[in-house]
C-alpha cells in the first residue's frame, strides 16, 4: 500500500527505520506507537516488516525508544535524494 510520494514510488525513498537487534529488548513501543503496520515483534527483537509504510520524513517513534535502537538515514540526504528523483522522473 506504498502508494508514492511527491510523484515519486514509493519503494524508491529510501526512508525507515532500522532496527539494531543488539539494543532492541524487544519492549514493544515502537509497535504501540506507529499505526502504519511498519514493525512486528519477531521472537529476539522488533521486526521492520512494511518499510515503505513508513512516512517519509517521520522519525518519531525512534525518540520513544528506551534502548535508542532505531535508527533512521540523515535527513539531508533525504532531501538530496528527493532532488535527485524528481529530476530524473519531472519531463516539465
Ligand atoms: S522501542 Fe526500541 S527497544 Fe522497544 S521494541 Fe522498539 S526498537 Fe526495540
Ligand atoms: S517514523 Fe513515524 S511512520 Fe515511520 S515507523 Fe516510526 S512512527 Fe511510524
Amino acid at each position: 500500500m506504498a502508494g508514492s510520494y511527491m510523484g515519486i514510488p514509493r519503494e524508491e525513498i529510501p526512508w525507515y527505520p532500522t532496527i539494531d537487534e543488539d539494543l532492541c529488548n524487544n519492549c514493544g513501543n515502537c509497535l504501540d506507537f506507529c499505526d502504519n503496520d511498519v514493525f512486528a515483534q519477531g521472537d529476539l527483537s522488533m521486526e521492520v516488516v512494511n518499510p515503505y509504510n513508513c512516512v517519509v520524513g517521520c522519525n518519531a517513534c525512534a525518540k520513544d525508544c528506551p534502548e535508542g535502537a532505531v535508527s533512521f538515514p540523515d535527513k539531508k540526504e533525504l532531501v538530496q535524494k528527493l532532488r535527485e528523483l524528481r529530476g530524473v522522473t519531472s519531463h516539465s
